[in-house]
């Protein structure tokens, strides 16, 4: 049987060598087409300059934690324009230069580290067979991108503890979306109204009613909008007020 069939991999990829043990699979697998293309200068070569393996962590199999032992080749590029003289062949959306795992097996940690938050996804890797650290968890979701900064009209000031009662900061949500937009490192109105300069559209500002963010209002001073339309700070129904959120401290 096609080996290839229980263990997918990119087309024109070959298992050479396959050895288990009762918790790991070990397998040595090489590329078979016979040109690469140049990363530089895109042209393809047949000439084979020399191999070297690469040894990297893959999606498990069946629980069963896998290390592909790759053999990759070197190549010559024939083309006499290009400065790339020797290249490496590249796996596209399999492996990536450098990298120590597959892309799948990074997919399956960035699920285990979001779903988990980080904590005690060790556990569940192992569990699912995979061999991770704590550190490689983090770094999978510190690696994702940010997501496109939203556009705030109306904005939400409250402040949250990090260690209760002892250390304070303040979480800035976005009224419309219900979404937290921000979270500050403390609760103090000067680095809320430094966050809000940089966002010039925002229209009214929802805050407790703390003697800190009171000052809030004061650094941003006028009771008009961004527009300069007169505005009219309401009390609203939970207890919070309304500010005027338009001219700058
Ligand atoms: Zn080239």
């Amino acid at each position: 049987m096609d080996a290839t069939l229980l263990f997918p991999l990119p087309k024109g990829m070959l298992i050479e060598d396959l050895q288990a043990t009762e918790t790991s699979l070990s397998l040595t697998v090489r590329a078979t087409c016979l040109t690469s293309c140049c990363p530089l200068c895109g042209e393809a070569s047949s000439s084979i300059h020399s191999h070297y393996q690469r040894t990297l962590g893959d999606a498990s199999c069946a629980g069963h934690w896998v290390q592909l032992c790759l053999i990759v080749r070197r190549f010559y590029c024939r083309n006499q324009l290009c400065e790339r003289k020797v290249f490496t062949e590249r796996i596209p959306h399999f492996v990536e230069p450098w990298a120590r795992m597959t892309i799948r097996l990074r997919e399956h940690l960035q699920a285990v580290a979001l779903a988990t938050s980080g904590r005690g996804g060790i556990k569940l890797a192992v569990r699912l067979g995979m061999q991770t650290t704590r550190q490689t968890l983090l770094r999978r979701i510190m690696a994702l991108p940010d997501l496109p900064e939203e556009s705030v009209l109306y904005l939400g000031v409250d402040d949250f503890s990090f260690l209760r009662g002892q250390r304070f900061g303040t979480v800035l949500v976005n009224l419309e979306t219900h979404r937290i937009v921000d979270l500050l490192p403390d609760r103090q109105a000067e680095t809320a109204a430094d966050w809000m300069k940089q966002r010039p559209e925002i229209m009214a500002v929802s805050r407790d009613r703390g003697a800190e963010y009171a000052r809030i209002r004061c650094g941003w001073g006028t009771a008009s909008d961004q527009r300069g339309r007169p505005f009219s700070p309401r009390q609203k129904s939970d207890g919070s007020t309304p500010v005027a959120a338009g001219a700058k401290p």
